[in-house]
């Protein structure tokens, strides 16, 4: 990862032009990699499901106009050769923190595997979750801090950013934070960023769509096209402000 990762994009891949607007204009706005799941691990199951290898299709066209490394979810094994043709990074998504098979998986796949912290999961469960990747010779692991249940309602989960600093405590691996689906609500991603940012995160995962009122998953919680590079200057502001002072003398 780059000293510090802006990974934005839809929650899912809808249609092509939903997916390419979302595109280009996070790859203007500064984003260095395009996230969005065409496998979606939804609640309900009869909740849409993603669109599967259309949705993949649709994210390698996307990689190709802008140039944007993709992020996409693995949510099955059987998926895991489709996935692999066009994720730069294979996200394992928060319900699937201990499904142990995927992860081993994606350990022996070589592929960076970017981990979400299970909602219902501790410290010491991520890591040890990360471990199984680790463990088949892939040390690619990025970790996700994305909010932990609580008794709080007022936000959709609890964002536990003390997990930035104990997590960079325990490991060497990179640690980001996904705000969005902590929050629930597009108001609070702004200042949950900046605290992450200023709790040491290496990197924010954020939801963007053109028309958050029309999406099909998460709009609620998904950042405008048209106010993400503003965003995205003000984190980039504060994570270079972050920057230890021996990187700084380095650059
Ligand atoms: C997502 O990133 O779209 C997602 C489903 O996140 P999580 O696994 O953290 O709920
Ligand atoms: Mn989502």
């Amino acid at each position: 990862m780059r000293d510090f990762t802006l990974i934005a994009g839809p929650c899912t891949v809808e249609s092509r032009e939903q997916t390419l607007v979302t595109a280009y204009s996070v790859a203007a706005g500064g984003a260095a990699m395009l996230r969005g799941g065409a496998y979606k691990p939804r609640t309900s199951p009869h909740s849409f499901q993603g669109l599967g290898r259309a949705g993949l299709r649709l994210l390698a066209e996307a990689r190709d106009a802008t140039g944007l490394p993709i992020v996409t979810e693995l949510t099955d094994v059987r998926e895991i050769d489709a996935v692999l043709e066009v994720a730069d990074v294979v996200q394992i998504g928060a319900r699937n923190m201990q499904n142990y098979a995927l992860l081993t998986e994606i350990g022996r796949s070589g592929r960076p595997a970017l981990l979400k912290r299970g909602p219902a999961s501790t410290i010491d469960d991520l890591l040890h979750a990360a471990e199984y990747i680790l463990a088949e010779g892939n040390d690619a692991v990025t970790l996700c801090e994305r909010g932990i249940r609580t008794f709080e309602h007022a936000t959709r989960f609890t964002l536990d950013l003390s997990a930035v600093p104990v997590l960079k405590e325990r490991t060497r691996l990179p640690v980001i934070v996904d705000p969005s689906h902590a929050a629930g609500r597009r108001e609070l991603v702004r200042p949950l960023s900046l605290a992450a940012v200023a709790a040491g995160a290496d990197g924010l995962i954020v939801e963007v769509h053109p028309n958050p009122a029309e999406a099909v998953c998460d709009g609620p919680q998904a950042l405008t096209t048209a106010e993400f590079a503003g965003f995205a200057s003000e984190v980039h502001a504060l994570a270079r402000a972050m920057r230890p002072v021996a990187t700084l003398a380095a650059a």
